[in-house]
């Protein structure tokens, strides 16, 4: 988050005179209390001052850098996750090629008549099966997929962090979000490399911290 010139001072002069009143460093300013306000309020807000009615502002001491840390750690799978793409398991791999096409996506994932997690395909799975001199219509997409139980999944109120670590860890794409059922996990969205890369443009250009 950029600070302006009024901003900097502000926290200056709450560093030095703290816990002071709105009026007070209006008066320093000379300046109005109404125009300090949205300055006091997006300082507050942004988590480098700390209002206590009736006492005043306090200065945090959390620098930039520090915030937005805090900020990132924050964010979680919910609010970030695309809709899920799945396949049957029974369906072939021709199949499922033509989904990833139509779909514009890089891995689907494969379920069963429950609708449960069963699988993984990734492009290049499909691009091995593919060179595989197989006949792709009549090969189930099951033969190939990475099976269950060895499928990293995520939950929708896991921190998108640490399904970042996971991608790089595992060296995979994505992760299928998943719900608990009774019947197994149920898929109910994605989290992919575009995912965190989108989450990093929106931190750029968010300048509410
Ligand atoms: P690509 O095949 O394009 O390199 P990935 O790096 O995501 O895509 O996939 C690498 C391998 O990991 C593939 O065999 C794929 O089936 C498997 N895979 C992909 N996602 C997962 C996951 N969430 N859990 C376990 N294995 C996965």
């Amino acid at each position: 988050m950029e600070l302006s010139n009024r901003q900097e001072k502000i926290i200056e002069i709450v560093k030095h005179n703290g816990p002071i009143t709105g009026e007070h460093i209006a008066e320093r300013l000379n300046l109005t209390r109404a125009t300090l306000r949205p300055d006091l309020a997006i300082l507050t807000m942004a988590g480098f001052l700390d209002a206590r009615p009736r006492v005043g502002y306090f200065y945090t001491g959390k620098t930039g850098s520090e915030l937005l840390t805090e900020k990132i750690k924050k964010y979680k799978v919910q609010e970030y996750h695309s809709v899920p793409i799945v396949v049957q398991e029974s369906a072939s791999v021709y199949d499922a090629i033509s989904t990833m096409f139509l779909e514009d996506v890089g891995t689907l994932s494969i379920i069963d008549e429950n609708s449960c997690l069963t699988g993984v395909v990734s492009r290049k799975d499909l691009l091995r099966a593919a060179i595989g001199n197989q006949d792709l219509s009549a090969l189930p997409v099951h033969i190939i997929m990475t099976r269950m139980p060895n499928i990293t999944v995520c939950r929708k109120e896991d921190f998108i962090i640490d399904v970042a670590k996971q991608l790089i860890n595992k060296q995979i794409d994505g992760l299928p979000v998943v719900k608990d059922t009774p019947n197994g996990l149920e898929v109910i969205g994605r989290i992919t490399k575009t995912t965190i890369t989108k989450v990093f443009v929106e931190l750029i250009t968010d300048n509410q911290i």
